[in-house]
């Protein structure tokens, strides 16, 4: 097997997005951006919520609409598995089915596979698995994979990649994957039929080793994707090893393309990777951690469902702008926490509420975030919010200031 990784020959893929590429922070590696997509523009940086059924349940699209989300992620796995795609083919693809006129970015669904498939194996010639109705054996190839994302019709679509755990501690089976994943990359790019409508994004692998993350990049950015995705993170590594992988990437991608970590979705994380110049994340916290009474606030979070709150009748979120915490004389539901403890006792509607408001946060965070760039003022920016999160500087995590240290911001130094 060959283990070359350099780029064949072939003419340069069209692209389906521009990327405005507006400021750059004079400190760090924080950029304000625009990205254009088929179904809108989306300003970046940005969070994207994961929007299956079994992660956004309950909220419909006409109220991820409300949240301000732009651009949300489907997973083919489990578009795949139902409605199908004889079906999507039918109907015209996941926009037209689900009545969402905005974008939508699919995974490979590889990764689903290997996770939630403990029979799943990767052979050279793709993630070979049971299925999980009838115990047939099936096999995901780069080229199934981009068929179904083509009839999913989603504006960004993600390469089939051999995905490892960046714990293992397989030295050689992490270099395969890095060196696989681009040859997948190679039978992707071949296999995709819409490439005037739809992006494909590249993922570099490469575990925590840098200098296979540096090769990952070298070969994949040769292959000239609309965007770029840094991926096999936030699988239980140290936050220092997920800052180092981010900042040495960034550091090798082309400016004018957007980048997206992926699997990632606490606060702390996406600002982190913000200053170390990602533009896209995505993760199914906000949502799920929702479904166990937590908001997520500037101070962390709450979890509602502490008889603390029972008589706390302020919103979940003070200033809060959502539909959720905005009062009524201005439009919004002015929920209250005390309403919130008192329905996740029994009632799905608490979880379905505190979703809006976790997405909501995020977004707006994300926002925040971009505004700060784009006047230049990210780095005080940065100062905030850790200040509200931890509170004391003794509270600030090392990894955090670690990090920020390195692209020019100490958070010890006032
Ligand atoms: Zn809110």
């Amino acid at each position: 097997m060959s283990t070359s990784t350099s780029a064949p020959p072939r003419k340069p893929m069209p692209s389906a997005l521009t990327f405005d590429l507006h400021a750059k922070c004079s400190t760090t590696k924080a950029r304000a951006s625009t990205l254009h997509l088929p179904h809108g523009d989306v300003p970046l940086p940005i969070f994207m919520p994961v929007a299956t059924q079994a992660s956004l349940k309950g909220l419909t699209y006409d109220q991820l609409r409300q949240t301000g989300c732009q651009l949300c992620l489907n997973n083919t796995y489990h578009l795949g598995l139902k409605p199908g795609q004889a079906v999507l083919d039918a109907i015209g693809g996941a926009h037209k089915l689900q009545g969402w006129d905005r974008n939508i970015l699919t995974d490979s669904g590889g990764f689903q596979m290997v996770s939630l498939l403990k029979l799943a194996q990767v052979t050279e010639e793709g993630v070979r698995f049971l299925s999980p109705h009838d115990g047939t054996p099936m096999l995901l190839t780069p080229e199934h994979s981009i068929s179904l994302q083509n009839s999913i019709g989603s504006d960004i679509i993600m390469q089939l990649d051999d995905v490892i755990a960046t714990t293992s501690p397989d030295h050689a089976r992490i270099h395969e994957a890095m060196e696989r994943s681009v040859r997948w990359l190679d039978r992707c790019i071949d296999a995709h039929k819409y490439p005037e409508r739809q992006n494909l994004f590249c993922i570099i692998q490469g575990g925590l080793d840098l200098e296979l993350r540096k090769q990952c990049c070298e070969a994949m950015v040769a292959r000239d994707t609309p965007g770029i995705a840094i991926g096999g993170l936030s699988g239980g590594e140290a936050k220092e090893d997920f800052c180092k992988v981010v900042d040495t990437c960034t550091g090798l991608l082309p400016e004018k393309k957007p980048r997206y970590v992926m699997g990632v979705g606490y606060p702390e994380d996406l600002i982190v990777g913000v200053a170390l110049g990602a533009d896209m994340f995505d993760c199914v916290w906000p949502t799920r951690t929702a479904r166990f009474g937590n908001a997520v606030v500037p101070s962390g979070t709450l979890n509602l469902r502490h008889r603390s709150y029972a008589e706390d009748f302020r919103p979940v979120q003070e200033g809060c702008t959502c539909s959720i915490c905005r009062p009524r004389d201005q439009g919004g539901l002015g929920i209250t926490r005390a309403y919130i403890h008192h329905l996740t006792a029994k009632e799905t509607v608490g979880a379905h509420l505190l979703t809006m408001h976790n997405v909501h946060y995020l977004l707006s965070l994300m926002g925040s975030a971009r505004q700060a760039i784009l006047e230049d003022r990210f780095p005080a920016f940065l100062r905030e919010f850790f200040a509200n999160l931890y509170g004391e500087k003794s509270n600030y995590p090392s990894w955090v200031v670690d990090a920020l240290r390195g692209v020019g911001v100490d958070l010890m130094v006032d």
